[in-house]
């Protein structure tokens, strides 16, 4: 890999089948355009000509089948060409997908089982390539005019809304290489966590929820049932984590497991896979291109997502502080809530919370620099059935004139006053 490179204007000439990675700098934004050839970034084609200007610290790689030239402007912390990818067989995944959704759609709607298209699910451990591999299949399938469903199931670094969250939203569009997905009405259920270890129960209890959710809206969607899903899953692969993607393979009734850069996970899929026949379990090579990121670089880059909720990518949205009463909102939590202590419980019982029950919570300091999910609940008994319409975050407790200052993405009330609270904080910076 290179090092840090002056700001100049820079072409590179690509040969068939290879791919530029490149890794933005961290104080400046990268520009770039495809000069002539054709380029993809993760699956999304670049228009010729077109300046894409891409924040700092982004990674990412420009790909050419056949050939392309390409100019960049500005400082990068890495750039280099590699001929070695698996892309040819990324590409050959997707050709097979192809061929199941022009199946399903020729077949009778009526035909639950034929009419519905491939149920991907990425599986491997953290930076394997999983979220990039989702992009790739779910724009090269966009671009040929399917819209397939995008269920993002990584609380840590999920690329659909804030962390903490799971996700689907539909595709309709290759997936723009610098917004990334565009964030208009996801179905989001909040977990409240950035790991599953923190409330399993609850992490099940919401895959369940989105699962059949979208169940629902696929039995009247022929157009997007034939087009199917791409499930992204967390890179918690051991124990617990392991039964917690056995857990989302069947309740989404995936179909094809692709599993990336891990032969003991692979195998061990394959053998579970021996008792359902068509389920396809497939073995992929990881990108030599994928960029590992240490527990520091994943906490930032959690607080800029949470950023980039409240604010754009580039500084472009407005939110909006807004003050209310303590008596105005309800503040729950599900599950971890206070525990009686042992001394307060009969001799012999747990002193173990309900991981599914449903707490209100007291306003105070607490909840300063809380992100907190706005409920679509009517009432607090749907809270743990419910998904969210958005988020909020905490940025004044006036315990004494019992009022809270807190940003929302926009002016006025909220869609509601049942707010969900969770572990999850961040600090603007
Ligand atoms: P995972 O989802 O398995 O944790 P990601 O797909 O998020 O892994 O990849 C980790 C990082 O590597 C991301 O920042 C991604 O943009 C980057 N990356 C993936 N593939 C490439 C590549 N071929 N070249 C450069 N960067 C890449």
């Amino acid at each position: 890999s290179g090092s840090a490179s002056a700001s100049t204007i820079k072409q590179v000439k690509l040969e068939r089948e290879s791919e530029l990675r490149i890794e933005v700098g961290s104080e400046t934004p990268l520009k770039l355009r495809l000069l002539n050839g054709s380029a993809e970034i993760f699956g999304s084609e670049l228009a010729p000509e077109i300046w894409l200007t891409f924040p700092p610290r982004l990674k990412f790689a420009v790909f050419t089948w056949y050939g392309a030239t390409i100019e960049m402007d500005g400082a990068t912390e890495t750039d280099y060409m590699a001929d070695e990818t698996p892309m040819v067989s990324y590409v050959n995944v997707h050709a097979v997908l192809e061929g199941r959704r022009n199946r399903a759609k020729t077949s009778s709607p009526n035909d639950s089982e034929a009419s519905q298209g491939p149920r991907v699910i990425v599986v491997g451990p953290t930076d394997s390539g999983k979220s990039t591999l989702s992009r790739m299949l779910l724009s090269w399938a966009a671009k040929q005019g399917w819209k397939p469903t995008f269920v993002d199931l990584d609380i840590g670094q999920g690329s659909i809304t804030v962390p903490g969250s799971i996700a689907a939203t539909p595709i309709e569009m290759p997936i723009d290489p610098v917004e990334g997905i565009p964030l208009e009405m996801p179905l989001v259920y909040y977990y409240g966590h950035t790991t599953p270890s923190n409330n399993v129960d609850l992490y099940k209890a919401l895959v369940n929820e989105l699962a059949q959710m979208l169940e629902t809206q696929f039995a009247h969607n022929a157009e997007s049932r034939a087009a199917g899903m791409v499930i992204n899953t967390m890179g918690w692969i051991e124990g617990t984590g392991y039964e917690l993607l056995l857990h989302a393979i069947d309740i989404f009734k995936a179909n094809v497991v692709l599993v990336l850069g891990q032969e003991k996970l692979f195998s061990m899929l394959k053998a579970v896979a021996k008792s359902k026949p068509n389920v396809d379990v497939v073995k992929l090579q990881k990108s030599g291109g994928v960029v590992s990121r240490n527990a520091k670089f994943r906490q930032k880059a959690r607080a800029y997502r949470i950023r980039e909720y409240f604010y754009g990518l580039a500084n472009d949205l407005s939110p909006h502080s807004n003050i209310a009463n303590f008596s105005d909102l309800l503040v729950y939590r599900i599950g971890g809530g206070p525990q009686a202590p042992r001394s307060a419980l009969p001799i012999g019982a747990d002193p173990v919370a309900n991981p599914l029950r449903v707490t209100p919570v007291n306003i105070d300091q607490d909840l300063l620099h809380t992100v907190l999910a706005v409920s679509y609940a009517k009432e607090p008994d749907q809270i743990l059935s419910s998904n969210v319409a958005g988020f909020v975050y905490i940025t004044d407790i006036d315990i004494q004139r019992k009022k809270i200052t807190y940003l929302a993405p926009s002016a006025g009330d909220l869609p509601s006053k049942y707010l969900i609270m969770g572990t999850l904080t961040w600090l603007e910076t």
